[in-house]
């Protein structure tokens, strides 16, 4: 595949403009100094690094978010709304008695309420955590009592038909406030509007360490409960920096992560980035649609978009170039995140808006874009990228008693992390064995597997646990994946091993037709013979079946153990983000 040279028709010179040199001379605490601190030198908060200085600053009236409703109507909030009612949120918590470190829930769509009690809450110096409105009640009660939920923010709808039912089992939670209803109804569930009318507007942060708890997202692992990743205000440094090295932000982009705040990336980089960094960012409402997103990138003139490859190969089935019917002109850069992003995607980023999409790597652990194609580099389709300055990645090779790292390149190992970037996760809330196991040393232990080219790109292969071993092979199912996405018949691929007494693992794949391939044995035949031809016959899938829809996490991520776990009729585990479609 090419390499591409990024030279969108947009000239603004990026905020990094030479990787080599600005990973010599990076320095953290020169880039903290690009942060305020709390006044009075009394620390490191979140919340006023994204709004509070802002609103004292002269980007007082710069709109910080802009609310798209469903219908579309559009409601804005300047740096200094947003600081004065995250200011009242934070003094409704003082109000309720709730304390520093203490967990404040929120099961909401992408409503105002949202975005304000999470920047309320890190101002109070509670933790924040946000769960996905779509969530049926048991997976909000795993989180609500494993997190220690003390206040849930959520509507009438979501209380009434998936919270009300738990209550009995949820002695801790002592406070539900609900955001459209207009009076309290007891002394626990509360309304939120009367309580934020009552409450003042003027908010003292109190002193907060970097080390201080912030955030808690919680991630699913292969098996077992979800984990709660526990991070702290010092991420917010990291979250500064991605977003003026990797999002580019300057003064006057409109910005649109189109994540929910229920994911990772929702929250540090849908709420926490762009705001710290003084841009307007895009909330939408509403869930997916093609002509309604290519219309938000019009109407909003979106200049940089951060999405992920599900949406983005959703976006790619439709027959449709967006750069000739609609009006970009400011967009310069999108950005993707969340599974590998097809090489095809990249190319057809060209096609589509003139610009390739360039994909980064993180996880929920990491806090923040750990990896990633920058505007200045060369775009290898299909690498992630490199990692940012100041954040040390590798490949090693992890057994039960050994570590070591590989300097050969191109050798596939896993995917490793030099401890202390700031936003690395600082626990597993409540399972301090489990975090103590994803680290040697000091590496963080990502459980991907990746490989390093020649000239330090980083190239992912799979999650340690979807790699399948055939004919003593390692297979990635990624680079299956994205050979049968060339097919002009496949829209979408998932591959997995599946137990073969001869071979140890045979490759089989579950694809999605794109609309009009008729799902005929002779099409099997025929992407078999393709990805053969491609692949060659040890890598290339033995087995196809036809699947309308992939089973994917509410993130959009492929849930290929949840495939596996079907073709072979085990418990399908934890499946509480999965997306009911
Ligand atoms: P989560 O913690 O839910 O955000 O999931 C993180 C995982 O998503 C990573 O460990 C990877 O397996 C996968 N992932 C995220 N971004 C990428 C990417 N750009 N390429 C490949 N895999 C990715």
């Amino acid at each position: 595949m090419m390499n591409i040279e990024n030279n969108t028709s947009i000239s603004i010179e990026p905020n990094l403009k030479n990787y080599a040199s600005l990973t010599k001379s990076f320095d953290w605490n020169k880039e903290r100094g690009h942060l305020d601190g709390l006044p009075g030198n009394k620390g490191l908060n979140i919340a006023y690094e994204a709004v509070g200085r802002h609103a004292k600053g002269p980007n007082k009236n710069t709109v910080a978010l802009r609310w798209i409703q469903k219908n579309y109507a559009v409601k804005d909030f300047s740096y200094h709304d947003l600081d004065e009612l995250s200011s009242r949120f934070a003094n409704v918590l003082s109000s309720l008695n709730i304390k520093k470190g203490e967990k404040v829930f929120s099961l909401t769509g992408r409503i105002p309420e949202l975005y304000i009690a999470a920047l309320g809450t890190l101002k109070a110096t509670s933790v924040f955590c946000p769960m996905f409105s779509v969530f049926g009640p048991e997976p909000i009660f795993q989180r609500l009592s494993k997190g220690d939920a003390r206040v849930l923010v959520t509507t009438k709808e979501l209380f009434e038909k998936k919270v009300k039912q738990l209550l009995d089992r949820l002695p801790s939670l002592q406070f539900i406030l609900l955001t459209d209803e207009k009076q309290h109804a007891n002394k626990k569930i509360l309304s939120l509007s009367k309580l934020m009318e009552e409450a003042s507007g003027a908010y003292t942060i109190p002193p907060t360490d970097p080390e201080d708890p912030a955030l808690l997202h919680f991630t699913s692992g292969t098996t077992g409960m979800p984990k709660g990743a526990l991070h702290v205000h010092g991420a917010v440094l990291m979250h500064y920096i991605t977003g003026k090295y990797v999002l580019d932000f300057h003064e006057g982009d409109v910005f649109w992560c189109t994540a929910d705040p229920g994911w990772v990336t929702g929250t540090s980089y849908g709420i926490i980035a762009p705001l710290v960094n003084g841009v307007t960012n895009i909330v939408d409402e509403e869930e997916f649609d093609a002509v309604r997103w290519y219309s938000i990138l019009e109407q909003q003139e979106v200049s940089v978009w951060y999405t992920a490859p599900t949406a983005i190969r959703r976006l790619m089935r439709i027959d449709e170039i967006p750069k000739d019917k609609y009006n970009l002109h400011r967009l310069r850069l999108i950005c993707s995140v969340g599974e590998p992003l097809n090489p095809e995607a990249v190319i057809w980023g060209e096609k589509a808006f003139g610009m390739p999409i360039l994909d980064n790597w993180w996880q929920t652990e990491t806090g923040g874009i750990m990896i990633a194609n920058y505007l200045s580099m060369i775009v290898k389709p299909g690498s992630m990228g490199k990692p940012l300055p100041g954040v040390e990645a590798a490949i090693a090779e992890v057994t039960d008693s050994g570590f070591h790292l590989i300097t050969e390149a191109n050798k596939q190992g896993h995917l490793v992390l030099k401890k202390g970037w700031p936003s690395m996760f600082r626990n597993y809330l409540h399972e301090e064995e489990r975090y103590k196991k994803c680290f040697r040393g000091d590496w963080y232990i990502t459980g991907d597997l990746a490989k390093k080219d020649e000239e330090g790109y980083f190239w992912f292969v799979g999650r340690a646990d979807d790699i399948i071993k055939t004919s003593g092979h390692m297979v990635g199912p990624f680079e299956v994946e994205s050979a049968l996405m060339e097919n002009p018949a496949v829209a979408e691929a998932a591959v997995i091993g599946k137990p073969d007494p001869l071979i140890g693992e045979i490759v089989k794949a579950f694809v999605v037709l794109k609309k009009g391939t008729e799902p005929t044995e002779n099409t099997k035949l025929e992407i078999i013979g393709f990805a053969r031809k491609k692949l060659g016959p040890a890598v290339a899938p033995k087995e196809i079946d036809f699947i309308d829809v992939l089973p994917k996490t509410k993130s959009g991520k492929i849930l290929r153990r949840l495939l596996k776990a079907r073709e072979l009729g085990l418990p399908e585990g934890d499946v509480s983000t999965l997306e009911q479609s």
